[in-house]
Parts: C-alpha cells; structure tokens; sequence
C-alpha cells in the first residue's frame, strides 16, 4: 500500500487492486482501515457466519467461479479423454492431430483397468513382430 502526499492535504492509501487488462494499479483512495477502495471490495466484510466461514475455506476459490472440487472433476474428465485418445491413434480408430499441450496430470488415475489391457496389447503385438 503506497500512501499518496499532497502538499497541504491529509495523507491516504491507494487501492491496491490491480486491472487485468492493462496490469495497472488502481488510483482510487483505499477505504480507511482498508487495502482497497469501494469498487475492489473494500467495503466487503467477507464471509460472516459460521457456515460461511466454512464454505468458503472448504471451496479454496481464487475469484469464485469454481470449487476445488470442480477443478479435480474438469482435470479427471481431461485426463480420461487423453487417454481415450492415445489409446485411439494407436489402434488407428484416430487420424490426424492430436490435441496439443502438456498432457493432464492425472491420466494414471483414470481407467485403469483399459490402459493395462492396452499395456498388453502393445507388448504383445511387439512381441509378434520381432518374433
Ligand atoms: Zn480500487
């Protein structure tokens, strides 16, 4: 929090907010006792009951679109469709691209029981071809 000087004014805090967009700091005065101005949430008291309190830690949101608990279900849904996929070009079901990027963490979480069998295919089919 910077404190912003005018000559013969009374001294206050700027906003600490910062804007997405264009990465600059907001000018706003930060209301009193407060990191940020009346648009950033200064005025927000946060959660107030006991129950609220306990949603919102249990939830662990950065901005409140989502819950860790939709992010695990969105990584394992990637994940199974990764593994899908891989099992998909190698069998020849799939041509062309595959889909671009680091692949999910999870993919040894996700059918495990099809990537095993997979697993023996391809030493088998190996197997068969050097033999
Ligand atoms: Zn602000």
């Amino acid at each position: 929090m910077t404190t912003i000087e005018q000559p013969h004014a009374t001294q206050c805090n700027r906003c600490a907010a910062v804007f997405k967009a264009t990465g600059q700091r907001c000018t706003a005065i930060a209301v009193t006792g407060r990191r940020n101005c009346l648009r950033h949430g200064g005025a927000s008291t946060g959660p107030r009951t006991e129950a609220g309190k306990r949603r919102c830690a249990a939830a662990r949101t950065v901005h409140g679109q989502d819950t860790i608990a939709m992010r695990q279900e969105r990584s394992l849904g990637s994940a199974r469709v990764a593994v899908l996929e891989s099992i998909g070009f190698a069998i020849g079901l799939l041509r062309g691209n595959k889909t671009r990027g680091r692949r999910p963490n999870q993919m040894n979480e996700v059918f495990p029981e099809l990537q095993a069998m997979f697993q023996k295919m391809i030493l088998e089919r190996a197997k068969h071809s050097t033999g």
